[in-house]
């Protein structure tokens, strides 16, 4: 679904220039639950933004669907984002002022959906990651784990074909990070491509797949059983 050849990012030019992804070459196909892990600075970030179309690559190429991503003008890279993908990042970035349910529902009113339309959908995402109970909580009314899982309906509640993550649980304790963890598996198992980078070990672990960047360069690429 996603595939990128001879992928590189050099910020700065001159003397400044410093090359962040040195032609990475990587295919993530339908359904897979990918964890791209490493240190600080590995260029984890930097490859995200890249495969999701947040910002351009200094060479090389993306594949979204097999379209190759620089043959798309600005309006069309933003329609694919805004439809085909679903984004989760390490602040919840919840309006404080809106229910859980409003949160979700806000972008899908926002794409021009009705309200009704648009609650209904918002419901069901809350539903689909275990959040039902919560609709009517403001983001102070919950913890830093259940913020993370509306924001993730948020993320899925326009069916996204690929659901992009970074460093989701950066901010949370380990119990609260287990259960962000484990809604992320449940989507996984109900067909949902997840790219997810981390650089905590002990979250990589539950995806099926860990590509592991250091310098720019992928390292390693394990399939878990
Ligand atoms: P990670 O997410 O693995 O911690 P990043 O992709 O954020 O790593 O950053 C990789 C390297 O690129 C770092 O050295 C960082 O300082 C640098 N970098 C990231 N974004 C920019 C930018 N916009 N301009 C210049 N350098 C950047
Ligand atoms: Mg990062």
């Amino acid at each position: 679904m996603i595939q990128t050849k001879n992928l590189v990012k050099t910020y700065g030019s001159g003397e400044l220039a410093l090359t962040v992804l040195k032609s990475l070459n990587l295919a993530i196909g339908d359904g897979e639950f990918v964890a791209i892990v490493g240190p600080s600075g590995a260029g984890k970030s930097t490859l995200l933004y890249q495969i999701s179309l947040l910002d351009e690559p200094t060479s090389g190429e993306i594949y979204f669907d097999n379209t190759p991503t620089a043959s798309l003008n600005q309006a069309e890279k933003t329609s694919l984002r805004l439809h085909k993908m679903g984004f989760v990042f390490q602040d919840y970035a919840l309006l404080p002022e809106l229910t859980a349910l409003e949160n979700v529902a806000l972008p899908i009113i926002m794409q021009g959906a009705t309200k009704a339309a648009a609650f209904a959908k918002a419901a069901s995402a809350l539903e689909r990651i275990g959040m039902g109970d919560k609709e009517r909580n403001l983001p102070s009314q919950l913890s830093g784990g259940q913020q993370q899982r509306v924001s993730i309906a948020r993320a899925i509640a326009h069916d996204p074909q690929v659901l992009f993550a970074d460093e989701p649980t950066a901010n949370l304790d380990s119990q609260n990070g287990q259960l962000v963890m484990e809604a992320f598996l449940d989507l996984h198992r109900s067909g949902q491509t997840i790219v997810m980078v981390t650089h905590e070990e002990e979250y990589a672990r539950h995806a099926r797949r860990i590509i592991a960047l250091k310098d720019g360069d992928i390292v390693g690429d394990t399939v878990q059983s």
